[in-house]
């Protein structure tokens, strides 16, 4: 079945959201899942913007926080108060929002397919949930969207770290050719191939999973799984179940994204906002409208196809990808 997108503008967008049951969120304290930005970075989403949706929310009786978790790489926001204290400094206070802010740093542990994934406490503690999510290019997954606010976002900071080893490249001696093609197309130069030798510096290798794709002779391989397959998975852990409104921001579109204090210059112009009730779909249809204004831009920017999020996110039934796409 086709699921409904709408695609709309800033002044409209209020309007957008009542083409869904918002009845149901009234009178419930609700979880509005976003990444309030890395230091230094100029592209995550912006307290005007989100307090226009707290300000909607408000008005028909629903009690919003903003959410988001701790990250697993060092810097302020691996901690709570490191993350209150960027959050403050992007603007997101409860003075200017209106509503709490928080960040949460436990879980419960969920299992999708026989992989345990450690959700943020509130996520699996909240009946109804409104995510904000901006569309920009990700240099280990293609791009973020719905699906990385949740698959990522959504989860404590060990089952992050878990899901970056678990995309980790292995090699088999026997298979390579030492033809030098994972090398070359590696982003962060962390393979270093010689006619009798093949080398990964543990330290720069992000685990994105370029090299395993590029290579023919299958002489590498992953760790355990493909991270966009684990993103998948660990969204639908975080929203199974859940009643949960997608809005989705295709503005300040940069190569990399808003965890990367330098994620490079705007690469596709802004295109608008989407809203939809399916994670795949909206992210499936955010795509679709780059791929029009820009064909192929996070692929070519990146090295990683994006649609591979949204291809296992069917898979699993995580949602769909056929959409009917509304202009509002
Ligand atoms: S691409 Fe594969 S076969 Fe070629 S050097 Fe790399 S691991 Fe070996
Ligand atoms: S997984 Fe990514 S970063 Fe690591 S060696 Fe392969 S291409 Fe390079």
């Amino acid at each position: 079945m086709n699921k409904v997108v709408f695609f709309t503008d800033l002044q409209k967008l209020p309007d957008a959201l009542n083409n869904f049951d918002m009845k149901s969120f009234a009178d419930k304290r609700v979880p509005v899942k976003l990444h309030m930005g890395e230091v230094r970075n100029k592209y995550f989403t912006k307290p005007d913007f989100v307090k226009m949706i707290i300000d909607e929310l408000k008005k028909i009786n629903v009690d919003p926080f903003l959410f988001d978790t701790t990250v697993a790489y060092p810097g302020l926001r691996h901690y709570v108060s490191g993350y209150q204290q960027v959050a403050r400094l992007h603007g997101y206070t409860m003075k200017k929002i209106g509503c709490d802010i928080i960040i949460d740093d436990s879980g419960v542990i969920k299992t999708v397919e026989n992989r345990d994934f450690e959700v943020a406490w509130h996520l699996v503690n909240s009946t109804h949930i409104i995510a904000i999510s901006h569309v920009k290019g990700h240099i280990q997954t293609g791009f973020g969207g719905a699906i990385k606010n949740f698959g990522m976002g959504g989860v404590t900071k060990e089952t992050k770290k878990r899901m970056h080893h678990s995309s980790r490249p292995i090699y088999n001696k026997d298979a390579c050719t030492h033809c030098g093609v994972c090398a070359e197309v590696c982003p962060f130069d962390a393979i270093k191939v010689t006619k009798n030798n093949w080398n990964r510096n543990k330290r720069t290798c992000f685990g994105c999973g370029v090299c395993i794709n590029a290579c023919k002779n299958k002489a590498i391989t992953y760790e355990d799984a493909d991270l966009q397959y684990l993103l998948a998975l660990s969204a639908k852990a975080c929203l199974e179940g859940k009643n949960v409104l997608y809005i989705n921001e295709l503005k300040r579109m940069a190569k990399s994204c808003d965890c990367d204090p330098f994620p490079g210059k705007i690469i596709v112009p802004d295109i608008g906002y989407l809203v939809a009730d399916d994670p795949v779909a909206i992210d499936k249809a955010s795509l679709d409208l780059i791929n029009d204004v820009k064909k192929d831009v996070f692929f070519k920017e990146n090295k990683i196809d994006p649609f591979k999020q949204i291809k296992y996110g069917e898979e699993i039934g995580l949602g769909s990808s056929s959409y009917q796409l509304i202009e509002f």
